[in-house]
C-alpha cells in the first residue's frame, strides 16, 4: 500500500469501527478524521505530518511532553524485566517503591495506596471503602453520600451517581444511587444568586445545612478540590475547600478529595489540597500520575480507614475489590519516573511564570464582547463565552460555540477540546513560553473569530 492509500484507509477504517467516547458519531463519520502518529515535547502530529500545540495536554493527562526520555527509559527497562503481574497475592518493585513515594507526598498522614488503572475505578474505590469503613465502623445507617452540583468524577455508575452533570449523566438515573447534592461554588453563576465575598460562602451554609439534617445517613463528602473540571474549569473561592474539611470534621463524615484532574501540579502545588492545608481522609489519583504516558491511578486512605478492614480471615472484614492492572509495573515504573522529574526539573517552580502568562492573557479575553467569565488556577483555566454578557444568557448547546472555536484553533495548529461553552486550556506543565503564547494568540484569534 502506498502512503496516501494506507492513509485513507486508516481514515476509512476509523469512521467504520472506532465508536468514539463522548462523540456524536453520526457528526463523526461525515468528517474526516485526525489520526495521530506521533508527539514530540508538546507538540503532536497527524498522518499528514501536521503539527498541533496540545492545548489540553491529551485530555488532562500529560505532564512532561510526549517521548520524555526519562519516562521513556523508565518504561523500557521495566518492559525489558517485566511488564505485568497480578497485586492479588503478590506485589511487585515499581508498585511499592511508588506507594512509598506517594504516601511521604502527602506527610504520612495518608498512608495507604490502593492501585486502580483511571480515575474513575478510582473514585469507585474510595466510595466503596468509604462505604464499607463505616459498615465496619457499626455506622450501618451510613449509606449514603453528600456530592456537588457541577461534578465530575467519572464515568462507571458510582461515579456518576456523585457526578453532577446533567448532559452527561441525566440519561443514567435510573440506574443511579441518590447522593445529597450541595451548590457548586460557581461565583459566576451563583445557585442563589449571590456575590461573592458579600455572600459569606452561602454554599457553606447550605451544604451545612444538609449535613446537619442528614449527616447520620451520609458516609463521605465527595469533591474534587479547588477545580470542578469537567464541570467548567469552575474554581471555588478561596476558603471554601477548608471549611468543606471543617464541616465533615464537625458532621463525622469522611472527605473524599477527587484529584485526578487537579492532581500532580496542575494547579501550581503538587496537590490541591495543599493550597488551603486540607488533608482528606480519602484521596485519588490518576491522570498525570504517569505523566500522561499509561493508565494507573490511586486511592490513598488514612491508616485510621485501613484499620477498620483488619480482622480474622473469617470475619470477612477484607476489601473485596481489584483489578486486573492493579498495580501495572509498566504504570508505577512512568510514576516513579515523573516524580523524579518533578524534583530535578522542578516543575512546579518552573511553571508559575507560565501560570502567571496564562493569568495575563485571560485577563486581555476579559474584555471581548462575549467572554462572560475567566477563571485559573495554575496551568488549569477556563473561557466562559456567553451569548450577553449583560445578562450573562449562555450560547444554545446546539450553537456548538466552544466547538466554533476548537475548529479554528484546530485549523491554526493548536488542538484544544471545548466543555460545552467554556474554552479549556490545560498545556503541559513542561510547555515552553513560546509555545504557550503562540497557543493563546491562536485560542484568542479563534474565540474573536468565532463569537463575531
Ligand atoms: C477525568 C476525571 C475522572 C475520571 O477519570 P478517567 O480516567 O477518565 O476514568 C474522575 N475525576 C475527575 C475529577 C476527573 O477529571
Amino acid at each position: 500500500m502506498n502512503l496516501q492509500n494506507n492513509i485513507k484507509h486508516l481514515e476509512d477504517a476509523d469512521r467504520r469501527h472506532i465508536w468514539h467516547p463522548f462523540t456524536q458519531m453520526q457528526e463523526w463519520e461525515e468528517g474526516t478524521p485526525v489520526v495521530i502518529t506521533e508527539g514530540r515535547d508538546s507538540s503532536i502530529r497527524d498522518i499528514y505530518g501536521k503539527w498541533y500545540i496540545d492545548g489540553v495536554s491529551s485530555l488532562w493527562v500529560n505532564t512532561f511532553g510526549h517521548r520524555k526520555k526519562e519516562i521513556d527509559d523508565a518504561i523500557k527497562a521495566q518492559v525489558d524485566r517485566i511488564s505485568h503481574s497480578t497485586m492479588l497475592g503478590l506485589s511487585n518493585e515499581p508498585a511499592i517503591r511508588l506507594a512509598e513515594k506517594l504516601v511521604y507526598l502527602f506527610d504520612l498522614s495518608l498512608s495507604r495506596v490502593f492501585y486502580s488503572d483511571n480515575g474513575s475505578t478510582a473514585v469507585e474505590v474510595a466510595l466503596k471503602m468509604a462505604f464499607q469503613y463505616w459498615q465496619l465502623m457499626g455506622e450501618k445507617h451510613k449509606v449514603s453520600f453528600l456530592s456537588l452540583n457541577n461534578a465530575y468524577h467519572g464515568d462507571t455508575l458510582g461515579a456518576v451517581s456523585v457526578g453532577g452533570i446533567d448532559i452527561f449523566h441525566k440519561t443514567f438515573g435510573p440506574l443511579l444511587f441518590k447522593t445529597y447534592k450541595a451548590p457548586s461554588p460557581y461565583c459566576y453563576r451563583c445557585e442563589d444568586g449571590r456575590q461573592y465575598p458579600d455572600c459569606g460562602l452561602f454554599c457553606i451554609r447550605r451544604m451545612e445545612e444538609i449535613l446537619q439534617r442528614h449527616h447520620q445517613d451520609i458516609a463521605a463528602v465527595i469533591i474534587e478540590p479547588l477545580v470542578q473540571a469537567a464541570g467548567g474549569m469552575i474554581i471555588s473561592p478561596a476558603g471554601y475547600l477548608r471549611q468543606v474539611r471543617e464541616l465533615c470534621t464537625k458532621y463525622n463524615v469522611l472527605l473524599i478529595a477527587d484529584e485526578v484532574a487537579t492532581g500532580f501540579g496542575r494547579t501550581g502545588k503538587m496537590f490541591a489540597c495543599e493550597h488551603e492545608e486540607v488533608v482528606p481522609d480519602i484521596i485519588c489519583l490518576s491522570k498525570g500520575i504517569t505523566g500522561g504516558y499509561l493508565p494507573l491511578a490511586a486511592t490513598l486512605a488514612t491508616e485510621e480507614i485501613y484499620r477498620a478492614f483488619l480482622g480474622e480471615f473469617k470475619d470477612l472484614k477484607t476489601f473485596f475489590h481489584g483489578h486486573s492492572y492493579t498495580g501495572n509495573p509498566l504504570a508505577c515504573a512512568a510514576a516513579l519516573a515523573c516524580l523524579d522529574i518533578f524534583d530535578k526539573e522542578e516543575t512546579l517552580k518552573n511553571m508559575a511564570p507560565k501560570a502567571a502568562l496564562l493569568e495575563n492573557w485571560l485577563g486581555e479575553m476579559e474584555s471581548l464582547p462575549h467572554v462572560g467569565n475567566v477563571r485559573v488556577k495554575g496551568l488549569m483555566a477556563g473561557v466562559e463565552l456567553v451569548k450577553d454578557r449583560q445578562t450573562k444568557a449562555p450560547y444554545a448547546w446546539e450553537d456548538k460555540m466552544g466547538w466554533k472555536v476548537a475548529l479554528h484553533a484546530m485549523d491554526n495548529g493548536v488542538f484544544i477540546r471545548p466543555l460545552g461553552n467554556v474554552i479549556v486550556i490545560m498545556p503541559p506543565l513542561s510547555i515552553s513560553s513560546e509555545n504557550l503564547q503562540q497557543m493563546l494568540k491562536v485560542i484568542g484569534d479563534a474565540i474573536i473569530s468565532a463569537t463575531s
